[in-house]
């Protein structure tokens, strides 16, 4: 078997151990002789399968009581849906921070149910760095605040969190949730697709306060209102179940590294590692403003933009894969989430002083 260094941003690399574990229960969970994929997600099996992940995933980030865990379908992108129909209760409006690509596709989708107060964008540094909190101008009357606190695209990241008093604070953590702790007191609702740093695509993690919870529209459909999850301990319908089961084993090989500190030591010494290979490089450059750089997602330009498909082809010889841009920024992406080693980091360094070398 060989295993290559996936940079992809997303479905993404996941821990080798994770997989290995699940390979070898594949055909026959702990004795139960069903793969986790046949089972009844209402039996006695699944349902210690689901509450442990839960738990789990409690404790990594000190979720309080009065936060729901959700384990829903639909991605991050139905949450953009969710979260409006859900949170405006009755009032007119939401602020949301345009910080980029991802950012934009929450507003467009907002725009469907109430009116969007942009309160701050950078999107005049072609997002490139985050707006101070000081420059936002929030709506008092909003029903909550959206943010991006990392854009999987652009390679921004909040590296604080707003302080918005008690409107609630919506956070679409998809490719930065388990990459450091959070207060998770500070939001009223976090969401994240898995197949960034939680498990495999299919499975959309919902945490919502309590009181967030029963207002949503009239008419918003019934898979749509956090209630309907809520009251049925994500079961109303049949759930995810494998997603589940392997962001659960992911859960577990977090907590065994250390839990989220123990994660943000070594995401920022990988990060910081790639950023000084780029900027000491004279040959690839970062756009991001050094504040506002992401410690998951990290693009870069070749010194002349012939080399890309060069810079690809030696990368793919020497195992450093799906390397290449967005296709909306071109140049070149690595993500470094998590399951990244820091191995594959220093190969990919390595690679990338190599290459400048001999290209520069
Ligand atoms: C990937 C991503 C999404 C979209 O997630 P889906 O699960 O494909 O809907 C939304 N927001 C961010 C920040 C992402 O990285």
């Amino acid at each position: 078997m060989s295993r290559i260094y996936n940079f992809s941003a997303g479905p993404a690399v996941l821990p080798e151990e994770v997989l290995q574990h699940a390979r070898e229960e594949m055909l026959d969970w702990n004795g139960s002789g069903m793969s986790v994929m046949e089972m009844s997600h209402r039996g006695k099996e699944f349902m210690s399968i689901a509450e442990r992940a839960e738990a789990d995933l409690r404790e990594l980030m000190a979720i309080p009581a009065n936060y729901k865990v959700l384990f829903l379908q639909g991605g991050a992108s139905a949450q953009f849906a969710m979260v409006p129909l859900n949170l405006l209760r009755g009032k007119k409006g939401a602020d949301y921070i345009n910080t980029g690509m991802w950012s934009k596709k929450a507003i467009d989708e907002a725009k469907r149910f109430c009116a969007v107060n942009v309160a701050a964008s950078s999107e005049a540094t072609k997002f490139t760095s985050i707006p101070p909190q000081a420059e936002w101008k929030l709506d008092p009357s909003a029903a909550y605040v959206h943010y991006t606190p990392n854009e999987t695209i652009g390679g921004v990241e909040f590296h604080w969190v707003p302080q918005i008093g008690d409107v609630p604070l919506v956070a679409d953590l998809s490719s930065t949730m388990l990459s450091r702790p959070v207060d998770v007191t500070k939001f009223g609702v976090i969401y994240a697709g898995a197949q960034k740093n939680i498990g495999p695509a299919g499975l959309t993690v919902v945490i919502v306060r309590d009181d967030l919870i029963g207002g949503a529209d009239a008419k918003t459909p019934v898979m749509f209102d956090y209630k309907t999850h809520a009251d049925n301990g994500s079961m109303y319908n049949t759930p995810p179940t494998y997603g589940w089961y392997l962001a659960g084993l992911v859960f577990q090989h977090v907590k065994k590294q250390g839990g989220l500190k123990a994660m943000a030591a070594v995401n920022q010494r990988k990060a910081q590692k790639l950023y000084d290979a780029i900027d000491n490089s004279g040959f690839y450059k970062n756009p991001v403003e050094k504040s506002a750089r992401s410690w998951m997602n990290v693009p870069f330009t070749l010194a002349n933009a012939d080399l890309d498909k060069t810079f690809l082809a030696e990368a793919a010889k020497a195992n450093l894969k799906t390397l290449e841009g967005h296709r909306s920024v071109g140049g070149m992406r690595a993500s470094i989430y998590n399951a990244m080693p820091e191995a594959g980091v220093d190969t990919l360094v390595d690679f990338m002083r190599d290459f400048a070398r001999r290209n520069g």
